[in-house]
C-alpha cells in the first residue's frame, strides 16, 4: 500500500504545495484525488513517484511509505523499480521516436527482453491503433493516441501502482470514454491506480475511493459513490447547481 502521512511539500522557499496531506492507496485499489487548480494534486503524485525533485520540490514534513518502506525524497528511478509508475500530465512521449521505440525505451527497466516483447504486444492488444502505427513517429499521433502511448509506457515497467495525471485533458468525449474504460480495465486486471482528473465526473466513475484536496490538504474523503452523491462535491466539482 502507498501511504502519505501528514505530508508537507515545498517548491523553493516560498511555495507550500502540500500542507499536511494524508491519503493512502491499498494494493490494487483505484483512487482519485479531486480538487481545484493549484490544490496540490500533481504535487502529491510527483512526491509518490519520486519525480518531485526534478520539478524543484521537496518533501519537508510527514512521510511517504510504499509497501512498508520510506520512499519520500527517493529517486524516481528506484521507485519505478519498486513498482510505482507515473504517467505525467501532458502525455510526454518522445515525438521523434516511433511508437515502438517509445515502448522499448520505457521497458528498459525490465532486464528480460522476452518480457518486454510480451508487454509491447499487450499494449497493441489494448490499443490496436498503436500497433497499426508502431513504425510512425509518436509526434504524428493524435492527442488521444499519444495519451494511449503514454499509458502503455507507464505499464512497461509492470507497475503495481499506476499514477495517472490528467489523462483525458483536452481530449474529445469519445476518446475520454475510451481512456476511462482502459483505466478501469487496467485496474480490473489487478493494478492499483492513483488518478488525478480535471473531469471529476469521469474520475469518480472509474475509481473506488476519492479524496478532495484543498490548499494542499485533504478536506473530504470517501467511497466514490458517496462523493458523487455529496451536495458539496456536486456543486463544486461536478458542475451541478
Ligand atoms: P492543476 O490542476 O492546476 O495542475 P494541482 O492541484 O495539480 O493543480 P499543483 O500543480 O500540484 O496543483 O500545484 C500546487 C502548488 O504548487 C501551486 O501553488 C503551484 O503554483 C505550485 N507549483 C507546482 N509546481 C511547481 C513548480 N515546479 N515550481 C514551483 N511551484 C510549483
Amino acid at each position: 500500500m502507498l501511504k502519505l502521512s501528514d505530508v508537507r511539500i515545498t517548491y523553493g522557499a516560498g511555495v507550500i504545495a502540500a500542507d499536511g496531506a494524508t491519503l493512502s492507496v491499498a494494493d490494487g485499489q483505484a483512487v482519485t484525488i479531486i480538487g481545484g487548480n493549484g490544490a496540490g494534486k500533481s504535487t502529491l503524485l510527483r512526491a509518490a513517484s519520486g519525480v518531485l525533485r526534478a520539478a524543484g520540490g521537496r518533501v519537508v514534513g510527514g512521510d511517504i511509505t510504499w509497501r512498508d518502506g520510506r520512499i519520500d525524497n527517493r529517486r524516481a528511478s528506484e521507485i519505478v523499480r519498486e513498482g510505482i509508475a507515473h504517467v505525467p500530465e501532458g502525455r510526454r512521449v518522445f515525438g521523434n521516436l516511433s511508437v515502438e521505440e517509445n515502448l522499448e525505451a520505457a521497458g528498459i527497466v525490465l532486464r528480460d527482453r522476452a518480457e518486454r516483447r510480451r508487454l509491447i504486444a499487450e499494449a497493441y492488444e489494448r490499443f490496436p491503433v498503436l500497433g497499426e502505427r508502431r513504425r510512425q513517429p509518436a509526434g504524428l499521433l493524435s492527442g488521444g493516441e499519444q495519451q494511449m502511448l503514454a499509458i502503455c509506457r507507464g505499464l512497461m515497467s509492470k507497475p503495481r501502482l499506476l499514477i495517472l495525471d490528467e489523462p483525458t485533458l483536452g481530449l474529445a468525449p469519445l476518446i475520454v470514454k475510451q481512456i476511462a474504460a482502459s483505466v478501469k480495465e487496467i485496474h480490473g486486471s489487478g493494478t492499483g491506480v492513483l488518478l488525478v482528473e480535471q473531469n471529476a465526473a469521469v474520475a469518480l466513475s472509474v475509481v473506488e475511493y476519492a479524496y478532495v484536496l484543498e490548499s494542499g490538504r485533504v478536506v473530504l474523503e470517501g467511497p466514490a459513490a458517496e462523493l458523487q452523491a455529496s451536495d458539496d462535491v456536486r456543486r463544486l466539482y461536478l458542475g451541478a447547481g
